[in-house]
């Protein structure tokens, strides 16, 4: 037989379920869908009635209304943007995977006038999201151009709809969902509420809602505004007030101090994203009690996609607050699915990037405010030496430490430090333990003040770890003052005094079984001995640790 083409054939009750029940890790995010698909037709009669403002029919009090209905068991979403005619009707709601949003958008590519509106649809799905809370769908719409063009859509996403000419007043869509039995919640107005806040917080046109009040007997609705509307983030820089990045912070980060950082930035080019993120001026207070995951919110076009999405910020920079608004995230996918997206791994670079210049940015225009941030959370941003290869050695210049020649209390710098490190010094010393008092009277200093080196005094639990794993700052391996391995400070010692000293030793060895071995030291100037690791073994204050996390 000769060779032939042949379509697919989809067996559309079942793909619509796999549309409606695979596609989405949870279902109250319908309403998020709907609210975008009425956003988006908004947008669409605004851009395309620039000039041509008789084809608005005076209607341009631009809302999103939503109603619920107890007593009928519906949902309604209108909106007075585009509308669709029958053919649209049967064109855009008709096909799966079909977007009438992304048709339209490089339609006015293509004409390249005037500013391209932000719209949020461009899969052609979100509609069929409404299925998993709704038995049937009727959408009523109508464009421009008078009542008579009104039609009526609706299915029930089994496989077939049905059109029919039905006038209709005004321009635009009303969606009507019919509310399957174990939905009903979905008529409850304070569930609505907090969803149209969880996810269409920041929507460009008001979302609104009826409420009444009853007052004397007589009941009185008010049409009240639901979202927020602003999005801090996609205004330019220099007409955001500092008070509105501070209510935005304390907003999201639910911190009543004003952050330590503000970080506002955009990234144009292969990929485009807009991001606002904060410096906290402390340890955010649950950092202590409650596993902290970090995370920023992620935005397709003001529209939340994940409240804390992990995978645009190490987690060594979990105590940063913020959103990433990427208009090129596909919004209607699980989180499955949105972590292998590429565009991730490049906001997280670049995010990454920019709160480490910032922070070396506070620390050298704000010392006092950085040091304040770094005591509670200079520990959280070492984890950084040891997890991020690419960028340890920017972390390595924004910590701090204590050292032998500090002050109590004061800092120095590891830039600082090998810029003082005297002629022949090898290498950076440190030492580890519980507190910088008790090190300053440590045995081990002795010979490295002798010697006119100065040693960092370390006493976070991370530093055991994340120190070793670094390695070397500027070509200066760090080293371990209390190790086997630190070279002899004082030079060799002659063979007589080996010899001379033998009997002690070997007495000495004998009375203390737990010590591996006893050796004679140049290290030491005013005490007598000292306990030192084997180079790779563990230390003191290592033991220290493993016997408090009971090791
Ligand atoms: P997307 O929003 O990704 O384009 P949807 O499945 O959510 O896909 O919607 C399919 C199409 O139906 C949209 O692209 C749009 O053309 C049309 N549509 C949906 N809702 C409305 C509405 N409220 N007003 C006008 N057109 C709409
Ligand atoms: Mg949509």
């Amino acid at each position: 037989m000769s060779a032939e083409t042949l379509e697919f054939k989809a067996e559309l009750k079942q793909l619509l379920h796999l549309i409606t029940h695979s596609l989405y890790s949870d279902r109250e995010i319908f309403l998020r869908e709907l609210v975008s698909n009425a956003s988006d037709a908004i947008a669409k009669v605004q851009y395309d009635s620039v000039n041509k403002e008789d084809q608005l029919e005076g209607n341009r009090d631009w809302k999103i209304k939503i109603t619920p209905n107890a007593e009928a068991k519906t949902l309604t979403i209108s909106d007075n943007g585009i509308g669709m005619s029958r053919d649209e009707a049967i064109d855009h709601l008709g096909t799966i995977a079909k977007s009438g949003t992304k048709a339209f958008l490089k339609a006015i590519q293509q004409k390249q006038q005037g500013d391209t509106p932000g719209l949020i649809g461009q899969f052609g799905v979100g509609f069929y999201s409404a299925y998993m809370v709704a038995d049937t769908v009727t959408v009523h719409t109508r464009p421009t151009g008078g009542s008579q063009l009104g039609v009526k859509w609706a299915s029930d996403g089994q496989g077939q709809f049905t059109v029919e000419d039905a006038p209709k007043e005004t321009r635009g869509t009303d969606v009507i969902l019919h509310l399957k039995e174990d939905a009903q919640e979905f008529l409850d107005p304070y569930r609505l509420k907090g969803l149209i806040r969880k996810f269409s917080d920041f929507v460009e046109h008001p979302i609104v809602m009826d409420e009444t009040e009853e007052k004397d007997g007589t009941k009185t609705t008010t049409e009240v505004t639901v979202n927020n509307r602003r999005a801090v983030w996609l205004r330019s820089k220099n007409e955001v007030k500092p008070e509105e990045y501070e209510e935005f912070y304390k907003q999201i980060s639910h911190d009543h101090e004003p952050p330590a950082k503000v970080l506002h930035f955009a990234v144009e080019g292969k990929t485009e994203f807009k991001a606002l993120a904060f410096i906290p001026a402390h340890r955010p207070f649950n950092m202590d009690w409650e596993e902290q995951k970090g995370g920023l919110r992620l935005y397709a076009q003001r529209v939340l996609i994940m409240d804390r999405c992990e995978d645009v910020l190490p987690s060594y920079l979990r105590f940063v607050t913020g959103v990433v608004d990427a208009a090129d995230l596909p919004l209607n996918v699980s989180r499955e699915l949105l972590q292998q997206n590429p565009l991730l791994e490049t906001i997280k670079k670049n995010v990454t990037k920019q709160v480490l210049s910032g922070l070396e940015a506070l620390k050298n225009t704000e010392y006092e405010k950085y040091v304040a941030f770094y005591q509670g959370l200079g520990p959280v941003l070492k984890e950084g030496l040891a997890r991020d290869w690419t960028n340890k050695d920017k972390v390595a210049d924004l910590l701090l430490f204590e050292s032998m020649n500090t002050e109590a209390g004061k800092y120095t710098t590891l830039a600082d430090y090998v810029e003082k490190m005297p002629e022949g010094q090898p290498q950076i010393f440190f030492l580890t333990g519980e507190t910088t008092a008790q090190l300053r009277n440590s045995p081990y200093l002795e010979s490295f003040r002798a010697k006119g080196y100065d040693v960092l005094l370390l006493t976070d639990p991370v530093d055991e770890f994340a120190i070793p794993q670094y390695g070397a700052y500027k070509g200066k391996s760090l080293q371990a003052a209390d190790r086997g391995d630190v070279k002899e400070t004082g030079g060799d010692i002659p063979q007589e005094t080996t010899d001379q000293f033998a009997n002690l030793l070997n007495a000495v060895k004998m009375k203390l079984s737990d010590v591996a071995d006893v050796k004679l030291t140049t290290r030491l100037t005013d005490s007598a001995a000292c306990l030192v690791a084997s180079a790779g073994g563990m230390n003191a204050n290592m033991e220290r640790l493993m016997r408090k996390f009971g090791q």
